[in-house]
């Protein structure tokens, strides 16, 4: 149920993302259309937030929703490049009802957790259909999110992709996988094209993008055909920038030069471009982003679960970078909790002792984890508590050990919460989630229906996976012999 006009009344609320106070917000037609001092009009439903506090919902600058049925697939001593190594056996023979479940999983674990926007690199195998990106739009349409849907997509495997490779596998693995091609990128971008044109859901609430994987993964054609589409189509396009040490000694291998220095050459650069992770970037990287108006996007959790680095956000936020922060996905993460990537945000900043002025603020983290993402997703008026702007909501319980005794209440939320005060979440004025359950989803047969797809998906990918298993090891130690050759002048 979604009354056109509902008054929220009696909670404390993050105002403008500045300022604590006890008023009362009007929400009309999935916007906030007024804030009262006092109790408002008399004659309008009222949700009573008595007793809670009430702050704009977390937006996940990157995600992945397939992650969410390979939760528990990952190694846990993997690398990045040991995990795409082992993407076939995690990502291969779903149909497209396994990419509808997924996301359904990974919508109904971020809701629950006080996320209501994200953005999502969705992958398929061996490239995407219009009918699997569709399921993925509905999906988030129908738990009631806010997304950006942008098909992962790449013209070069693993073993293209990184100069030296190839060569440094053992023979009988070197045929087999230097036998595997990825479907050519004219043929993938006609695939988007046709599902762009034929969007099943509003673009107010479910929008597309573009996602080339990873500069590496992709020629420069396809690249600067990705950013044409982007601009063609205003939509955002997003990449995982510099995620490990390996890919800027790759880029510098293939390239001559920098990631970021290779895709401003090519003019990839904009204010729809965002990196996701950038740990190994350079100053002078920080400034072609800045100049560009792209952005980062950071994902300290999967960054310290892949061993990728911390990622110099001090840096990039001097240099005029704009910053969001996302959770990756859920079997990399291995949580898609943006309170806990918020928190990281603010503390992660703190390692090693630098100076205080350069630690990140609970203040900087919260608007990095609202606004700052909303801005890469390419939402206006999504990511604070203001007039005209998303009623995308969050109710914590200001009873929870969190807030007792409450002091400073942002400096508690970024420091403190982990989604356990969390009581509702309100997307675009509709209640999707109170008294512990997702209201858009089934969650109980989800459950089932997750734990079967799983079953059914390991038999299928069996093979595959000795075998990926096995790639994984050995792509790991060339990557550990390549980055102990070629050290890099950063980090
Ligand atoms: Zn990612």
């Amino acid at each position: 149920m979604c009354p056109a006009q509902t008054l929220i009344r009696g909670g404390l609320v993050l105002v403008e993302n500045d300022h604590f106070e006890q008023v009362t917000l009007l929400v009309q037609d999935g916007s906030i259309a007024d804030i009262f001092q006092g109790d408002g009009p008399d004659d309008l439903p009222v949700m009573d937030a008595s007793g809670k506090i009430v702050i704009p919902g977390l937006v996940n600058g990157h995600t992945h929703s397939h992650g969410a049925l390979g939760r528990g697939g990952v190694p846990q001593d993997a690398t990045l490049e040991q995990f795409l190594a082992g993407a076939p056996a995690l990502n291969g023979t779903r149909m497209t009802e396994d990419l509808r479940l997924s996301a359904q999983l990974s919508a109904a674990e971020m809701i629950r957790k006080g996320c209501t926007s994200c953005f999502d690199l969705s992958v398929e195998l061996p490239g995407p259909s219009v009918a699997g990106l569709h399921a993925v739009a509905d999906a988030y349409y129908g738990a009631g999110m806010r997304a950006v849907v942008a098909p992962m997509i790449a013209d070069r495997t693993i073993y293209q992709a990184l100069p030296g490779l190839l060569a440094a596998l053992p023979d009988e693995m070197r045929q087999v996988l230097g036998a595997i091609t990825l479907p050519p990128w004219s043929q993938t971008l006609a695939v988007c094209e046709d599902a762009f044109a034929s969007w099943p859901v509003p673009f107010d609430r479910v929008r597309p993008g573009i996602g080339p994987a990873i500069p590496l993964h992709c020629s420069d054609a396809f690249l600067s055909a990705c950013a044409a589409l982007s601009e063609r189509r205003d939509m955002p396009l997003q990449t995982h920038l510099a995620e490990t040490r390996m890919q800027q000694v790759a880029a510098q291998q293939r390239y001559g030069t920098t990631l970021t220095a290779h895709l401003g050459a090519l003019g990839i650069l904009s204010h729809r471009f965002s990196g996701a992770h950038g740990v190994w970037l350079d100053p002078a990287e920080a400034l072609l982003l800045a100049n560009a108006g792209a952005g980062i996007v950071h994902n300290p959790l999967s960054n310290l679960r892949l061993g990728s680095g911390i990622a110099p956000v001090r840096a990039l936020v001097d240099a005029g970078v704009g910053l969001g922060v996302g959770t990756d996905a859920a079997n990399t993460s291995d949580t898609q909790n943006m309170f806990e990537a918020m928190r990281l945000t603010a503390t992660l900043s703190r390692a090693n002792a630098p100076p205080t002025k350069s630690w990140v603020t609970a203040p900087e983290a919260f608007y990095m984890a609202t606004e700052g993402s909303a801005k890469i997703l390419g939402f206006e008026r999504v990511g604070r508590i203001a007039r005209g702007w998303a009623a995308d909501l969050l109710f914590l319980d200001r009873a929870y050990c969190h807030y007792v005794p409450l002091r400073d209440v942002l400096s508690q939320i970024v420091f403190s919460e982990n989604g356990g005060a969390l009581r509702e979440v309100m997307i675009a004025g509709r209640v999707v989630f109170a008294e512990n359950k997702v209201l858009t989803l089934d969650e109980a047969a989800l459950q089932c229906a997750a734990q079967d797809a799983a079953h059914r998906l390991d038999a299928a990918n069996h093979d595959t996976r000795l075998f990926t298993d096995a790639a994984g090891l050995l792509v790991r130690s060339f990557c550990h012999a390549s980055c102990t050759a070629h050290p890099l002048p950063i980090h």
